[in-house]
């Protein structure tokens, strides 16, 4: 074994690439260095920042985290960069270490910034950050976190165009910026394009979430735009293997993925047994504080999808006003409309149908509260709930692949007279009840994770043992 390294005095050497006192600080505060991280910077700030997060003293917490970012700044000049022209492999070791080491500190100082009400700062922060390690892979992170910035604080639409003038996209297999990219796409991104963009992320990412989400992603984007049922053997191995991680060792995000997951393959492939698998995984989320009540009632959501599908109207109204009593949301109701035509409880139905407010519901949500309006009028055969449903339908823009498949289908089925008892021909109730499930999965891609798990770094996490 060769003898270690011996290396001069650390802080010797840091202090030989400062920057001149006048100079912005290293850490991105926007002060000059003597009034920020001079004389303050060391090794302990992480785990001092870490720990004052985990405390939720977020305040507190930042100023350890930017002297510890400045430390790590000064430390990859002295010890990695260097080095780099030799290009010897242990030196390109050290540098990948310090881009995830510095992207990790940049990612916790971001949630820092958003929990202080202060996000609208850190885009400046980046930008200092932006020449701390020169190399494409460390930019993909900066661009991979200024898009996430822009998506959850700005638009999608100012989030793709960060990505795509990067032009990072075609030259780095990095899975955050592929997933924010997916995310950030607009509506006339071809399809194929982002199913490549998802098998990616599933080639290069050895995450278990990641591979589990992306599958889904993969999946649903076959079935949905192109028609192409195949995937849902991939869904299953994607599951099967998810199941091998032992509970402890799964994060809280997976754990919510995994309920989804199990939703998405029941509808897909007909399962009633994946349908009860997804309530009963959901039911085990349910207690952990983790979650905000937005996940709740996604969780409450879907199981009374599962239950839609299990034909228990009643049980699915009592999921669907659970979770209403978590989170007010007009998708919800949607849903709860549905239960309600399942009861044959068609004025309530309507009442429930008639008081959602149009404004709130986005794009995907107008197609849900279309298809829903059909639901009722197939059922009771009315002329007045066909012209209501007739309009909802014919109004919506943009709807593409299976969803205007099914638009088409009832458009052709309103026109049609037909008795009650045969209200509702087969092939249409599998359209309905895929349907269902397909779509909170589908435009469930953009979801804010903030908004899912309220601590999106648990300091327990079971990674870190
Ligand atoms: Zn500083």
């Amino acid at each position: 074994m060769p003898a270690p390294l011996r290396l001069p005095s650390p802080r010797f050497q840091l202090e030989t690439y400062e920057p001149a006192a006048r100079e912005p600080c290293l850490c991105g505060s926007g002060l000059r260095f003597r009034d920020c991280c001079k004389g303050k910077y060391g090794l302990e700030g992480y785990a001092k920042g870490r720990a004052l997060v985990a405390k939720r003293e977020f305040r507190q917490a930042l100023p350890e985290l930017r002297r510890h970012l400045t430390w790590y700044r000064l430390s990859h000049l002295a010890h990695t960069a260097v080095f780099l022209p030799t290009t010897n492999p242990a030196v390109l070791h050290l540098l990948e270490v310090d881009i995830l080491a510095m992207f990790e500190m940049t990612e916790r100082l971001m949630f820092c910034y958003m929990k202080t009400g202060a996000i609208h700062d850190f885009p400046a922060v980046l930008n200092e950050l932006r020449s701390a390690i020169e190399d494409p892979r460390w930019l993909a992170k900066v661009t991979y976190l200024h898009a996430l910035y822009l998506r959850n604080f700005r638009s999608k639409a100012a989030a793709w165009r960060v990505i795509t003038q990067s032009r990072l996209l075609s030259a780095v297999e990095d899975a955050e910026l592929l997933s924010i990219a997916i995310e950030a796409a607009p509506p006339d991104f071809p399809p194929q394009d982002r199913i490549t963009l998802a098998e990616r992320i599933l080639a290069v990412s050895d995450d278990p979430d990641h591979q589990l989400k992306y599958t889904t992603v993969k999946v649903i984007l076959m079935f949905a735009e192109l028609g192409d049922t195949s995937g849902i053997n991939h869904l299953l191995a994607a599951l099967e293997t998810y199941e091998k991680i032992p509970v402890g060792k799964r994060t809280t995000y997976g754990q919510w993925q995994l309920g989804s997951c199990y939703t998405l393959t029941a509808r897909l492939a007909g399962r009633e047994d994946l349908a009860k698998r997804a309530v009963a995984q959901f039911h085990s989320c349910l207690p952990n504080p983790d979650y905000t009540a937005i996940a709740r009632a996604d969780m409450l959501r879907e199981c009374g999808e599962c239950y839609i599908q299990l034909q228990d109207w009643q049980k699915a109204r009592a999921c669907f006003e659970a979770s209403l009593n978590e989170a007010d949301d007009a998708l919800t109701l949607i849903y709860l409309a549905g239960a309600m035509v399942g009861q044959k409880e068609y004025s309530s139905a309507l009442d429930t149908l008639e008081n959602i407010d149009i404004r709130k519901l986005r794009p995907a949500g107008k197609v849900d509260l279309g298809f829903a309006w059909a639901e009722l009028a197939l059922a009771t055969q009315e002329g007045a709930h066909k012209a209501r449903a007739l309009v909802s339908l014919q109004e919506l823009q943009d709807t593409r692949g299976y969803f205007e498949k099914v638009r088409l289908a009832l458009i052709a089925e309103l026109k049609i007279e037909r008795p009650i008892d045969r209200a509702r021909p087969p092939f249409l109730r599998r359209m309905f009840t895929r349907y269902l499930a397909l779509q909170p999965n589908f435009f469930g891609l953009g979801l804010n994770l903030n908004a899912i798990i309220e601590d999106i770094f648990p300091e327990h996490s079971p990674k870190d043992e």
